[in-house]
């Protein structure tokens, strides 16, 4: 198959419980080869999207297509087992009583082949040596790998995730994510991860794919996702977004509390929200200007919230040595163009 080809594609699915829709014509495709995460809120059908494209819920309409094959749609349900996709387990989730190469080896067919693709397993998964050990003698970060290996030991076209990282405390998620990606992009498989994390979705993924009540509402690289959103909706969920009230002029500009400012794109005259990042706005002291009311340090870069003089509240990302305290007179500025959407779309 081409690397271009698509692994998984979702045409139209749609799925109901009861009264809920969960899936309304959903459409999804995932490149061969690619991380992609769905990110969005709880309740929104991540779960769902994931589940139908194993074969664990049937569709009510739509077809779904792995590895070019039809498993879904138009009285076509073919049974989990029959879509080589697998769903990787949350962590934990090891077999207690199997070694790791036990483990790893689990869902392969047996034969001699077997040993092979459990020590190439190993291998990737940086786990070569660690194959007689139980589960309980591992890391955490091991036991993730060990049940991402043995996901990818049947070689499966597409492999699910499902938030896989939830339980795990901040520090260690941050590196198991980073292991976790490095595994899937060495085995070459296509993977679909789901999370309402937008800092696991964009870090991780090379596609993310937006999902709000049923829909994919944008889908694109992580950079497009947060810098050039689809609507209000998604620049409010991915990062955070200083929203304001302005006026387009219909020639690439927008008058704001911030003044008239370049847009990056061309809008229709008339009423608009303005979108500008924490991290787009820069201070300049002034001492007729806006108060800088609260600062919160992070470590690599403050977050600092100003009162401008019409009321409005913006937040403004700073570099942490940026020296200036609560009360402090300023000017606010936008670096760069700026976006904006028709406010009606509110
Ligand atoms: P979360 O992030 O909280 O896991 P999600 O985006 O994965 O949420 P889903 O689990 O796909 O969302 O659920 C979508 C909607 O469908 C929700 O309203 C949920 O309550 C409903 N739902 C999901 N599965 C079932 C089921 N088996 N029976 C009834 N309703 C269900």
């Amino acid at each position: 198959m081409s690397t271009h080809a698509a692994a998984v594609e979702c045409l139209g699915v749609s799925k109901s419980f009861g009264p809920v829709q969960a899936l309304q014509a959903t459409d999804l495709t995932l490149a061969t080869g690619t991380l992609t995460a769905v990110l969005g809120p709880s309740g929104c059908g991540k779960t769902t999207l994931l589940r139908a494209i194993a074969g664990f819920e049937r569709v009510d309409g739509g077809t779904i297509h792995v590895s070019g094959q039809a498993v879904a749609g138009q009285g076509l349900h073919l049974p989990p087992e029959r879509r080589r996709v697998t769903i990787v387990p949350q962590e934990q989730a090891l077999f207690p009583h199997l070694t790791v190469a036990g483990n790893v080896g689990y869902g392969v067919r047996r034969g001699p082949e077997r040993d092979k693709a459990v020590a190439a397993m190993l291998e990737l998964a940086g786990l070569a040596g660690l194959g007689d050990r139980m589960p309980h003698e591992l890391s955490g970060g091991q036991q993730q790998r060990v049940a991402l290996a043995r996901a990818l030991a049947p070689q499966p076209s597409v492999v699910l995730l499902d938030e896989p990282f939830g339980s795990l405390d901040a520090a260690l998620r941050d590196e198991i994510r980073s292991e976790v990606a490095g595994v899937l992009r060495a085995s070459g498989a296509t993977s679909l991860l789901v999370t309402h994390d937008q800092e696991e979705a964009l870090s991780m993924a090379e596609s993310v794919a937006v999902m709000r009540s049923g829909v994919i509402v944008q889908h694109g690289p992580p950079q497009d996702v947060y810098r050039r959103p689809a609507d209000l909706w998604v620049a409010n969920f991915v990062g955070r977004a200083n929203i304001l009230a302005g006026r387009a002029d219909g020639a690439g500009k927008v008058e704001c509390a911030l003044g008239v400012l370049p847009l990056v794109e061309t809008i229709a005259a008339g009423p608009v929200d303005v979108v500008i990042r924490p991290e787009q706005l820069q201070l300049r002291v002034d001492p007729s200007g806006a108060t800088v009311e609260d600062r919160r340090y992070f470590g690599h870069d403050v977050v600092v919230g100003v009162h401008l003089p019409g009321g409005e509240r913006l937040l403004v990302r700073l570099p942490s040595a940026d020296p200036l305290p609560v009360g402090s007179r300023v000017t606010v500025s936008s670096r760069e163009p700026v976006l904006a959407f028709p406010a009606a779309a509110r």
